[in-house]
């Protein structure tokens, strides 16, 4: 189909410095958990954005010295010239699609953990570790100062033999450059501390380096945080972030700048932000320079693409979030599918990746992070060698993408679903507040179905051995899903309890009546308890949220939503009682134990509602079994957990169809013949 020529503008070249992006589709940094360990996976993650149509693709935060060390996460490192030829691989990748490789050059200063290294931190001040570790980084004295301009240009000279295009001054989210800008980390006295010239003076002097290191061929771009969310005690974007682009307006080739301080802020989940979220603060910079600027807000509607570059809002569209959910996104608005863009639902579990130390992951493209150790391909897809017939059981997420998936490979494929609607656990999870979203992970799936005939749809069917058997399929496939369990086991407490009369999150969405002072006992730590204590409290009753952990829905920790998910529940007027075991239920009251004393105090309870972990629905795969009906099952079926591991597991299933199930590949050594 043609393209829409509204959606011309985003194709035109944009030119940075010295080099030129082929269209305006950014990619900005983001982390891959892949780092210097894994340089063949992260290549192949970048270089298929670039195959998408993104025209500039840049690394992760990539450290310049080893007193910059952020493990035990995934970094990347331009120590010395060994590291030059494994970053090559990415830039190649990249060029390969004819796209911009840019690279984020990365001190992270009194952020930097040094675990490996054991290099003591180096900061504007003496200051406690900002990584919130019991270790102090050391103030950096004038040779400091002078050592760390020449690791960013050696650094840089590095990049530009591995090739990349576009090398970044990264002062944001809280790293060395920034705490020598912000007041709150930069007490100094010399010439690089009090006034706000002087605390910009190291920014300055480390753009004017890169330039004269490498400006001649490579553009350099600086990251910077215009507004840190801290009040007018640090940067704000009507205060100091105004005037940091008013002194440096026309120095660097590109600004790239955001909403952060903190990493969480500019990456906040659809839960805690809309799309363009960033807009109020960040707009102003473009009115203070002629230079391109881009910045991101999750941005996957074309419209309101268009809608930022006309209104001057920024030169590129700036992404994370939907590169990762769809790197087809430009290739689709180009090809004239927009209708086929994968949209992100904004459930951050690819940060929640990087917070736990492995490769990404993506709740929406189940090939994230697969390119290399799987081979995987999120537009590609082997076609299955003979026209057999799929039966999938069950349309929730699981379901959905096994139907898609055998249907791409052109099996025959009927999914069966028992209620009237498709999406599964999605139906109940969305209604939860700030979670609309997640039904795009359902709506992208039932809309592309529709472009295959060889895919049929049977909703209100629930399926029986009979019916099964009848069918006759080649392949059945349980994707029945799971519920939420009654006995009080869960991640801390694995006694079984007997709680008459308590209820499930599932009873609370079929209706059941909530009545009284209501208990929310979370000992699965993930949102659904923190979530229903919000709507509940929000419909006005009175909620208290107990929780054996310290903090309310404390996984999610690892998707930045923590700290606005307690926050809001306090608002909300949510009671909190952390770190307390639910004992017994009876008598209009519950009897919570505190953890580490075990000493026990009631609460008044008139509804009890456990979200403490679900259990997989087997009574089907029992029925087969027992009648010698072969079916596999996927999903929460097997193992419940997120939407993003019933997605994959659903992939991987549908994808490795009649191929053998490997083990994904590792970067090792090369075998020796032992
Ligand atoms: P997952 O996350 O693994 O996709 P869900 O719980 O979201 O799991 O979805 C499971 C779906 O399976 C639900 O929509 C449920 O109605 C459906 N289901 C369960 N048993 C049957 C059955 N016997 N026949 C048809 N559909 C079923
Ligand atoms: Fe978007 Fe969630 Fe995928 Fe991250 S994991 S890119 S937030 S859909």
């Amino acid at each position: 189909m043609p393209r829409d020529a509204r959606y011309d503008i985003l194709f035109e070249p944009v030119r940075i410095g010295p080099v030129t992006a082929p269209n305006r589709f950014y990619q900005t940094p983001h982390a891959t958990g892949l780092g210097w360990q894994r340089p063949q996976s992260g290549a192949a993650l970048r270089g298929v954005k670039a195959e998408g149509g993104w025209g500039v693709v840049c690394t992760e935060y990539c450290s310049i010295h080893p007193s910059s060390d952020d493990s035990p996460y995934a970094f990347l490192t331009l120590w010395d010239d060994d590291d030059i030829a494994p970053l090559a691989l990415t830039a190649e990748a990249i060029h390969a699609h004819g796209s911009l490789a840019g690279i984020e050059l990365w001190h992270g200063g009194a952020h930097a953990s040094n675990r490996m290294t054991r290099v003591p931190g180096i900061a504007p001040d003496v200051q406690p570790s900002l990584y919130h570790l019991p270790t102090t980084a050391r103030a950096m004295d004038a040779s400091d100062i002078k050592a760390f301009r020449g690791w960013q240009r050696d650094a840089a000279l590095r990049a530009k033999r591995a090739g990349f295009d576009i090398v970044y001054v990264y002062a944001g989210h809280d790293y060395l450059p920034f705490q020598f800008l912000s007041r709150r980390t930069n007490h100094r006295s010399d010439a690089y501390g009090g006034s706000l010239k002087n605390r910009v003076r190291l920014l300055r002097e480390m753009i004017e380096d890169t330039k004269e290191a490498v400006g001649g061929t490579c553009a350099v771009a600086v990251r910077l945080a215009v507004d840190e969310l801290h009040g007018p005690e640090g940067i704000t974007s009507q205060g100091e972030g105004r005037e940091i682009i008013e002194m440096l307006a026309e120095l660097p080739d590109l600004w790239d700048v955001n909403v952060a301080g903190a990493l969480g802020n500019d990456s906040r989940s659809a839960r805690f932000s809309a799309e363009g979220f960033q807009e109020e603060n960040v707009a102003f910079v473009k009115s203070l320079t002629s230079k391109p600027v881009v910045s991101v807000g999750r941005f996957t509607s074309p419209d309101r693409m268009v809608s930022q570059i006309k209104r001057g809002v920024q030169d590129f569209i700036g992404a994370a979030r939907p590169s990762i959910a769809d790197p087809f996104l430009p290739s689709k608005i180009r090809e004239g599918c927009v209708d086929e863009i994968r949209e992100c639902i904004g459930c951050n579990i690819c940060r929640a990746a990087n917070n736990e130390g492995v490769g990404l992951r993506c709740t929406q493209n189940p090939t994230m992070g697969e390119e290399w150790r799987r081979g995987w391909h999120p537009e590609r897809i082997a076609v299955y060698p003979r026209r057999e017939k799929a039966l999938v059981i069950g349309g929730g997420p699981a379901g959905l993408e096994a139907a898609l998936t055998l249907g791409r490979r052109g099996l025959e494929v009927a999914l069966a679903e028992a209620g009237e609607a498709f999406g599964g656990r999605l139906l109940r999870e969305a209604t939860l507040p700030g979670l609309q979203t997640w039904l795009r992970v359902r709506d992208w799936r039932l809309h592309m179905i529709g472009k295959l005939p060889n895919v049929e749809l049977f909703p209100a069917s629930r399926m029986g051995p009979a019916d099964i058997a009848e069918f006759g399929a080649d392949h059945v496939v349980l994707a029945t899903g799971s519920h939420w369990r009654r006995d009080g086991v869960g991640v801390y407490a694995m006694r079984h309890l007997s709680l008459r009369g308590a209820l499930t999150p599932d009873d609370v969405f079929a209706g059941a009546p909530v009545s009284g002072p209501v208990v929310i006992y979370d000992d699965e730590h993930y949102f659904m308890g923190g979530a229903l204590a919000e709507k509940l409290a929000t419909a006005g009753h009175e909620v208290h949220y107990v929780t054996m952990a310290g903090v309310a829905s404390s996984w999610t920790v690892m998707t930045n939503e923590q700290d606005f998910l307690q926050a809001r529940l306090i608002e909300a007027g949510v009671r909190l009682h952390p770190l307390k075991a639910l004992k017994a239920q009876g008598n209009g009251e519950v009897r919570l134990a505190c953890v580490y004393t075990g000493r026990v105090e009631a609460l008044p309870c008139g509804t009890l509602i456990l979200c403490t972990g679900r259990l997989p629905e087997t009574a089907l795969l029992d029925d087969l079994t027992s009648q010698g009906i072969a079916a596999t099952r996927i999903g929460d079926c097997v193992a419940p957990s997120s939407i993003a591991d019933a997605v994959h597991s659903a992939h991987h299933y549908a994808r490795l169809l009649g191929e053998p199930d490997l083990p994904p590949r590792r970067e090792r050594a090369p075998a020796r013949g032992l």
